[in-house]
């Protein structure tokens, strides 16, 4: 399967960086792990078919996870290349489908004599629940509730030749993960706290101030919810994986000393992740 990371982001806005979404094609199906800002542009820009996902996963109702849904769903429709949407997400996902109905009731209306297409009106929601499993193209799906301060899942894909891939979603570190990450070829780990670049500041233009600093929250509840660079590398070490991916970047970052402080407690491949950034797993 060929995994691509369209977005790599936090819920702060900057330009390099969309809000979480990643896409996975088999040999026949291609489906969509969240939907964060900026997910349709991304989409757009890195050459994806999305009119042909029949399949979004929603690991958390966040918005930096969920904020391009409407946008998403409305676009991929106009394309005209699905018959059927499946949205897979925790409690709330009925509620974000069934709030698209009734907010945009008279835009579809209209929409619908521009696109006379399916898979718009038929939206079907599943919820996902700790140990939810499906299967998509013979690769088969699997969710873990992870720690967070919503209802959050993992996902790990399994192809049919064995090969796994692996989305911490958004999470503290927790001994769950060495077990459902375990052996796994790829894992794409939350990385969200990490040490400050005074390089990376633009030099004009908009400057979050706050986020100028290795300790921008005042708060613990983002420590309490999020993993640093360092538990990346024990939790991608502690289950064994090949390579794990540093994502959910905020801005300003000093990516190089995230990568080093993974290093130290895992002796695999440790990748920083890139908007665009695609490997076959
Ligand atoms: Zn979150
Ligand atoms: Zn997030």
């Amino acid at each position: 399967m060929r995994v691509t990371l369209v977005g790599t982001g936090s819920p702060i806005p900057v330009l390099d960086r969309a809000g979480t979404c990643l896409v996975v094609e088999t040999d026949d199906e291609t489906f969509m792990i969240d939907c964060g800002p900026n997910t349709v542009h991304r989409l757009i820009e890195q050459e994806i078919s999305y009119g042909e996902i029949t399949d979004l996963f929603i690991t958390h109702h966040h918005l930096d996870h969920n904020a391009a849904f409407y946008n998403f769903v409305f676009t991929s429709w106009a394309q005209g290349g699905r018959e059927s949407l499946t949205v897979y997400g925790p409690d709330g996902t009925d509620a974000l489908v069934d709030s698209m109905y009734d907010i945009y009731e008279e835009d579809l209306e209209y929409r619908k004599d521009i696109y006379p297409t399916a898979g718009i009106t038929d939206i079907d929601t599943v919820q996902i629940i700790d140990g939810f499993s499906t299967t998509i193209d013979g690769h088969d799906i699997e969710t873990l509730g992870v720690s967070h301060s919503i209802e959050t899942y993992a996902i790990k894909v399994t192809a049919p030749d064995g090969r796994t891939f692996v989305f911490s979603a958004d999470t503290s570190k927790i001994p769950s993960l060495k077990e459902f990450a375990g052996d796994a070829d790829v894992l794409v780990q939350d990385a969200c706290i990490g040490p400050y670049d005074e390089d990376q500041v633009p030099d004009d233009g908009l400057v979050w101030e706050q986020y100028c600093t290795d300790t921008p929250y005042s708060s613990d509840a983002v420590y309490e919810s999020h993993c640093t660079a360092a538990d990346a590398g024990e939790i991608a070490s502690d289950a064994g994986v090949d390579t794990v991916v540093l994502t959910h970047l905020m801005p300003y970052r000093d990516t190089n000393e995230m990568q080093r402080r993974a290093e130290q407690s895992f002796d695999g491949m440790v990748i920083v992740a890139e908007d665009g950034l695609e490997f076959e797993v």
